[in-house]
């Protein structure tokens, strides 16, 4: 393992090269923007009650718009993940009689549930009347000619999800967001481009709203946390969307003008701060993994020096075995609850069985080191995060000896 170690870091260095510039020019991107918002120790003290008039709140909102180049931002610990943000947008903007479509074939696990059109699902948008139709991936990518055809005057939103997933397809760069949006726009200029950007933030020097997006969500215990976010999600986007989603978030009427900080204020700015390099760190790591486990001849997606449009390493296991083995290596050399072996269970929201491993500070923050896969074949793994590359590459050559000495 620790030649095996050595090929693999000589052979990705290039790519760590171009990862560590990424990272600079986010970090710099970040810096400016609180330069030029002038942040300071008062946005860090906590509110309480209603919170209204919470000049720290209202600052990490300017501060996410800028970033995402967006018009508004809703960024909050009352979202209780990114699920519940992407819902949030999603149920703020459609009304019944709408019609939803996604162009990224079958969302997200959970997003599924939400839309419940796949499998019955109580409260979801189809309780609502949402009609819901998909634009199936071709070869695994997104069918960007088909788009013109798929989209009719009724459509009102568009999903378009940047990470992969749940599933062995790529990710999309921000040149294909870029190239979606322009196509839905070139049929409806009405329909609202939304993209799930779980896992995606800073993974590139451009986001999705700077690309043609009208709106993105996502969660603050992955890549925008920094690892420092205790919960929360953000919505960011043009102001007359972002404002619908906040009376869905709190009530019609509120907005986002309510909402205790609760002492997390600090940690939210700080975990922004972090989240270029701490992306950066997961990266390497997800890079790194590639290299051993395509070296000791897995199939990988994707491959060590593939450009990324996200933090999640694929890794197709192939059986149930080998899949819990790898989880519980990664959890066994995990910084927190390394004691315990995950088991596979019925997570809220999914339909199969998941394994999940996650001995993190946070509970579930999957930009800290872990690996998760739903029981299905090809039994893939997805594996991402890391705080510290060290920790990656301790986590990543446990779990390759433990598949190499059955
Ligand atoms: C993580 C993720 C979500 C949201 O999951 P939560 O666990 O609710 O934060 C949605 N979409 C994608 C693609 C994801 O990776």
């Amino acid at each position: 393992m620790i030649d095996l170690k050595k090929i693999v870091l000589d052979e990705v260095a290039e790519n760590f090269k171009r990862v560590e510039k990424i990272s600079e020019q986010n970090t710099l991107k970040v810096l400016n923007a609180m330069r030029e918002l002038k942040i300071s120790d008062t946005h860090f003290k906590t509110s309480t009650g209603y919170a209204y008039g919470d000049i720290g709140r209202e600052k990490l909102d300017a501060l996410f718009a800028k970033i995402f180049c967006a018009s508004s931002a809703l960024v909050r610990t009352q979202f209780v993940s990114g699920t519940h943000a992407l819902a949030t947008a999603l149920f703020g903007v459609l009304r019944p009689g709408d019609e939803l479509i996604s162009l990224t074939g079958e969302p997200y696990d959970t997003l599924q549930t939400v839309i419940g059109h796949a499998h019955p699902a109580k409260g979801s948008l189809k309780e609502f009347g949402v009609a819901y139709r998909e634009l199936p991936l071709l070869n695994g990518k997104v069918d960007i000619a088909a788009i013109k055809n798929f989209i009719t005057p009724k459509t009102r939103l568009a999903l378009i999800q940047r990470s992969r997933g749940y599933s062995m397809r790529e990710p999309l760069t921000t040149s294909d967001i870029e190239k979606i949006c322009a196509a839905v726009k070139s049929v409806n200029k009405n329909c609202v481009t939304f993209v799930d950007n779980c896992y995606g933030e800073f993974v590139e020097t451009r986001e999705p709203v700077e690309v043609g997006a009208d709106m993105a969500a996502g969660s603050l215990i992955k890549n925008i946390g920094g690892g420092l976010a205790p919960t929360g999600g953000y919505i960011v986007g043009k102001s007359d969307l972002v404002e619908l989603a906040s009376y869905r978030l709190t009530a019609p009427g509120m907005g986002n003008e309510l909402g205790a900080s609760l002492g997390t204020p600090r940690l939210l700015y700080q975990g922004l701060f972090m989240a270029p390099h701490v992306t950066a760190q997961a990266l390497k790591g997800a890079i790194f993994a590639a290299g051993i486990f395509s070296k000791l001849g897995y199939k990988i997606n994707p491959l060590p020096n593939e450009i990324r449009g996200d933090i999640i390493q694929a890794i197709e296991l192939g059986t149930a075995d080998k899949l819990i083995k790898f989880c519980r290596a990664i959890q066994n050399f995990s910084p927190v609850d390394s004691f315990a072996a995950p088991e596979p269970w019925d997570m809220p929201g999914y339909e199969d069985k998941v394994i999940m491993a996650a001995g993190t500070f946070v509970q579930g923050a999957s930009i800290e080191l872990s690996a998760d896969a739903p029981l299905r074949k090809p039994y893939a793994v997805y594996l991402q995060g890391g705080l510290t590359f060290e920790h990656a590459v301790i986590g990543i050559l446990a779990a390759a000896q433990i598949l190499e000495t059955e």
